[in-house]
């Protein structure tokens, strides 16, 4: 009796342990908050030890989540930059932004003439914020494989300059990227 007590209460505390680590596999989250910065917050994935933007609460299309300005400009480009101009990227101040990642379907807008990040669609509390690099990049310095599992993926993704005009028309690009565009289209013509 004393033996099927102790073997019963061995079994009975071997499953609480697996059930309490199976818990705790399932509470431990994907990713760990860094930091907060009133419209979101940076959020560091435990996998890979990339940091994301998530919305800290929601926004309209159109709503100015952000006004930033340029914490140094240099000739080059860096994959902390963004592209205002023919040799001229900056790094963004608040330095926050930059964790805002690239996706082939952004939810956000860099608008480098405003000097303002805007909402493109509804976004809602715990949305990662992303923007698409190439509305503001001509020719990125670090072309990449992208995998954001977007129907609208584009796979390379390389800047302004290599895309095809159609998928030109369903983007929004700032003002220097629009003028290279027209620039680039009315040589065409001539040639
Ligand atoms: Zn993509």
């Amino acid at each position: 009796m004393v033996n099927k007590l102790v073997t019963f209460k061995f079994i009975y505390n071997f499953i609480l342990l697996l059930t309490n680590s199976f818990m705790e596999i399932l509470a431990t989250p994907y990713f760990r908050t860094i930091s907060r910065h009133g419209v979101g917050e940076v959020r560091r994935k435990l996998s890979n030890g990339q940091n994301h933007f998530f919305a800290a609460r929601s926004f309209k299309p159109g709503d100015v989540i952000a006004d930033f300005s340029a914490g140094t400009i240099s000739a080059e480009p860096t994959y902390l930059t963004i592209q205002v101009g023919t040799r001229r990227h900056i790094t963004l101040d608040p330095e926050f932004l930059q964790y805002i990642n690239h996706d082939c379907d952004p939810n956000v807008f860099f608008n480098t003439t405003a000097m303002q990040v805007v909402a493109l669609k509804h976004i809602s509390p715990d949305d990662e914020m992303t923007f698409f690099y190439p509305s503001a990049e001509w020719e990125m310095a670090h072309p990449f494989d992208c995998y954001c599992g977007s129907p609208r993926c584009l796979g390379k993704i390389r800047g302004a300059a290599y895309l095809s005009p159609i998928v030109q028309s369903q983007y929004r690009f700032t003002d220097f990227i629009q003028q290279q565009l027209a620039k680039r289209a009315s040589r065409k013509k001539v040639a």
